[in-house]
Parts: structure tokens; sequence; C-alpha cells
């Protein structure tokens, strides 16, 4: 089992010697490593049992240091940046040479990002490289939102998990690239596309692809739980299945047809940021129950951090 704790200088200290510590991070936690050390990235990889053609991202504390690795700051970027950093936002850069091509599977961009979580803030301010860290999950399985999401799935094979709580965002970023100064969507993820248009106005979204993605977070199949997943449009829509085995996924209210136990709510509140928050927890806690068989879950509303939720919904159930 890997150590859990607080303490950033262990933390620091592992990652110095080349090591992986998971760390927590608004969105989800991280299998954080050296960015700038091959072997450490490479030990990422194999312990995700990634496949070398999904790039990482790489994090770090500050604007400043971001220009030491990238060649340059789009002045569009540089305006996203300011406005949402620290934040769930993942920008892609033109990179410098000093980053290893493994981290970026050979491409000429490197995704970045800083991070909104008081802990891991403290670490990358501690530390004068940058840590590339995917979820810390195994490739293609629902990504963790809790320290103990990661000790079941990673413990055994990382000394450290730095214990940040729950994750307040509970999706992964939104990915924005820039061809030139024309922006896109690679990703949905935590930072809603509303937010972003209100400073850079109307902006592509690229985010559903298939087979050879420009993002693995666009991969058809990913983020899935290891049971029949199903995903459907509507409370409409439902009709029971003929084995009883399974559980619904709904966003605020019960579905009238379906005894209440069978039913959770992602956002007994009715906001779509609570289902974000709780929709890797959830999918994990039905994955874990005998009884269920099937998973059928109810799009949420498609409006703000909703329609990373749905993203994920499609994924889990492998949609195009
Ligand atoms: P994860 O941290 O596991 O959510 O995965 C990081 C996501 O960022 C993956 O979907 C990557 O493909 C995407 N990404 C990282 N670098 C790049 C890049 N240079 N171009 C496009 N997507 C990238
Ligand atoms: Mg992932």
């Amino acid at each position: 089992m890997a150590e859990l704790g607080r303490d950033v200088a262990k933390a620091r200290s592992l990652l110095q010697q080349g090591k992986l510590v998971a760390i927590p991070t608004e969105t989800v936690y991280g299998l954080a490593g050296n960015g700038l050390n091959v072997d450490a990235v490479a030990s990422i990889f194999s312990t995700k049992k990634r496949p070398s053609f999904d790039p990482l991202i790489l994090h770090t504390n500050s604007l400043e240091k971001v220009r030491h690795f990238v060649k340059e700051i789009p002045a569009v970027a540089e305006k996203l940046a300011e406005k949402f950093w620290p934040g769930p936002l993942t920008i892609l850069f033109k990179k410098k040479s000093l980053i290893p091509d493994l981290v970026t599977s050979g491409l000429d961009t490197v995704a970045v990002r800083i991070p909104n979580h008081p802990l891991t803030l403290s670490l990358l301010e501690s530390i004068d490289f940058p840590v590339a860290a995917p979820s810390a999950n195994p490739f293609g399985y629902v990504s963790p939102t809790s320290p103990a999401h990661v000790q079941q799935q990673l413990g055994q094979d990382i000394p450290y998990i730095l214990d940040g709580g729950n994750c307040e965002v509970g999706v992964e970023s939104t990915i924005v690239s820039f061809e030139g100064d024309q922006p896109a969507v690679l990703r949905m993820g935590g930072l809603a596309i509303e937010a972003i248009e209100e400073v850079l106005g109307k902006i592509e979204v690229q985010a559903h692809s298939s087979s050879t993605p420009a993002a693995p977070g666009m991969l058809k199949s990913h983020y899935a739980p290891g049971k029949s997943f199903v995903l459907i449009d509507s409370a409409e829509a439902f009709t029971l299945p003929e084995n009883e085995q399974f559980a619904v996924l709904v966003f605020d209210e019960l579905l009238p047809q379906v005894p209440a136990e069978k039913q959770y709510k992602l956002a007994p509140g009715g906001d779509v940021r609570e289902a974000a928050k709780q929709l890797f927890g959830m999918m994990r806690m039905l994955d874990g129950k005998d009884e269920v068989e099937q998973i059928i879950a109810v799009k949420v509303p498609d409006v703000g951090l909703g329609r990373a939720v749905n993203d994920r919904l499609k994924r889990a159930a492998a949609i195009d």
C-alpha cells in the first residue's frame, strides 16, 4: 500500500529522486513524476499501462515557469491563462526541446496546466521542474477523485499519495489548443465552455472524436467502468431491462417507473457542478456493487459542466 499523508516535503523529495507521487488537484488525482526526467515519465506510462501515443499534461505553478519550457505564449492564450489559472484549464503550446518527446508522444505541442489545489500548488512552488501528471488510474478506467480511489488501484505501485481530500470539480480539465490565434476545445472538462466563450467569443468544439484522436481523452471508449454501461437521452426514453440487476444514475429526479432503491442521484440539488463532482465516485461505487450487473445513466442538462458530464457518460457507454 502507498503511504498516505499531507507531507509536501516528502512528496518533493520523492519527485526529486525520480519517483512517482499521487497528487490532489481540483479536477482529479494525478500520477505525478518529474516531467523533464525521461525515466520518471516512462514509469508514469508503465504504472498506468498507458499507451505511449497518449501524451501527458505538464503541471506547474506559474506562467513564468511555463515560459521556460514552451516556445511562445500567444496573446489569446495568455488572456485565458490569466483569467482561469490556477484552474481546470489545460492549454497546448509549442514545446521547447528540453521537454522529453515521450511526454508529448512525439507531438510538437505540449499540454500545460496550473492546477488549483493548495497542497499541490505549494509542492509545485517548491520544485524547479514541471510534473507530468495524468489521472492516477489504470489507462481507460474512471479517473480517481479521492485518495481511496488511488489507493485501490495504484497503491501497490507508488510510494506516496499526497492527501488533499475529495476533488472539488471532479472531472478532468478542459483542453484548449491554438492554431495561430484560433482557439479550439479538444476535450470538454472542468471549465465550462460558456466561461471560455465569455473571454474569447464563440469557440470551436472538436471534442467528439474517434480512433485517432488529437487528445486521447477524446477516445470513444474511455473513462469506462468495468460493467455494462448504457446511456439514455431522457427519462422518457427509459424502458425496464429484462435483467433486474441494474442501477440507474439520474440527475436530480427519480424516474417514476423504477424502484427508488435502484436509483442514484448525481445532483440532488439540481446543479450540474454537483453532478460533475459526484460522477466518477458514483460510477466506481456502482461498479463495485455485486448486485448490479448493468449501469444505466440518464443524460444530465447539457449546459456548463453538464456538457463534460454527458461527454464522460458517452465515453463510458462508448457512444459516438
Ligand atoms: P489525462 O491527464 O489522463 O486526463 O490525459 C491528458 C489528456 O491531455 C490526454 O487526453 C492527452 O491526449 C491530452 N494531451 C496532452 N498533450 C496533448 C497534445 N500535445 N495534443 C493534444 N492532446 C494532448
Ligand atoms: Mg486519464
